[in-house]
């Protein structure tokens, strides 16, 4: 333990913790504590309700914000926020969607605070493209067809998309796509421009692991019309690769907005405080509502 550790009830701490892609009980046993003992939350926009309802009752929750467009808070706001509630002697949970160090500028906060010589615990989380993947039943990699896996951020900057096209249009491997919906065309394109077939499988996941979560599949080169035809909004995550054609054999979640009858102790489940209650069981857990009847 580091010498800091022991006073830091007094000094004040930073927690850099993952949220995961949705789905509560997706949150780590970590996450959860630290949830319970929090003074602050400063969580961000892809954070659910569900998970936030899980915290400390007393904690004050601050919203850093960042939609697209709609930076609530610049980042550099949200260091000095951090550095300064930690040196109030906080115990500060920055909570995070997904994992904190994927594409959530994590990393620079954690430099902030390194620089600002703050105590500070980073927390993984699931990040999407791990739960977003196995709720939509398409194994990232997989012996027959995938033997890498490649995650980008892909959103577009002056109308284009700025990435490595021929390391992406590499066999045998997967391409995730986080922050992709907008450039989805200009991905389309230049990965079948250079070289992958039109014909490759391809998803995208709205919402994944989450109650909403909606699922559309097709070929690189038919996705982004897809899209646009489901009208779907961020946030979304894009798989492209053989692995998507699993989906047909392994889609075992249906969220229960699609489900009707029989769903309501699901939502329950994804939606309210009613997880924790699940945190510890008194009755194995539920196989049948999760279980699509194939
Ligand atoms: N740190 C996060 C990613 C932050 S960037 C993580 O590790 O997951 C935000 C992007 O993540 C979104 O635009 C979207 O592309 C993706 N994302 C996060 N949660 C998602 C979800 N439940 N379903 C689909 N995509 C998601």
């Amino acid at each position: 333990m580091p010498q800091s550790h022991k006073h830091h009830h007094h000094r004040g701490a930073v927690f850099l913790a993952g949220a995961g892609p949705g789905d509560p009980e997706l949150l780590t046993l970590r996450a959860l504590r630290l949830l319970k003992q929090a003074d602050v939350i400063v969580y961000d926009h892809l954070v659910a309700p569900a998970i936030l309802a899980l915290a400390r009752r007393g904690a004050q929750r601050i919203y850093a914000g960042k939609e697209r467009g709609n930076h609530t808070m610049p980042q550099d706001e949200i260091n000095a926020l951090l550095v300064k509630l930690a040196r109030a002697g906080h115990r500060v949970v920055r909570l995070k969607g997904g994992d904190p160090l994927i594409f959530g500028r994590g990393g620079e906060e954690a430099e902030a605070l390194a620089r600002s010589n703050v105590y500070f615990e980073i927390v993984p989380g699931i990040t999407a493209a791990s739960g977003v993947a196995a709720y939509a039943g398409i194994p990232l990699t997989h012996r027959d067809c995938a033997h890498a896996c490649i995650f980008v951020a892909g959103h577009l900057k002056n109308g284009s998309v700025d990435l490595d096209w021929p390391a992406l249009a590499r066999p045998a491997q997967t391409i995730v796509v986080y922050m992709g919906l907008l450039g989805l065309p200009v991905l389309s394109r230049e990965l079948i421009a250079h070289g992958l077939p039109a014909a490759m499988p391809a998803a995208i996941v709205q919402q994944g692991t989450s109650a909403s979560q909606r699922v559309v599949t097709g070929t690189l080169e038919s996705l982004p019309r897809l899209a646009l035809t489901a009208g779907l909004h961020a946030p979304t995550l894009i798989i492209v690769g053989e692995v998507v054609r699993l989906r047909e054999k392994l889609n075992w979640f249906v969220p229960p907005e699609d489900r009707g009858e029989g769903a309501a102790l699901e939502a329950a489940r994804l939606s309210s405080a009613a997880t924790a209650a699940a945190v510890e069981p008194s009755a194995p857990p539920q196989i049948s509502p999760l279980r699509r009847a194939m």
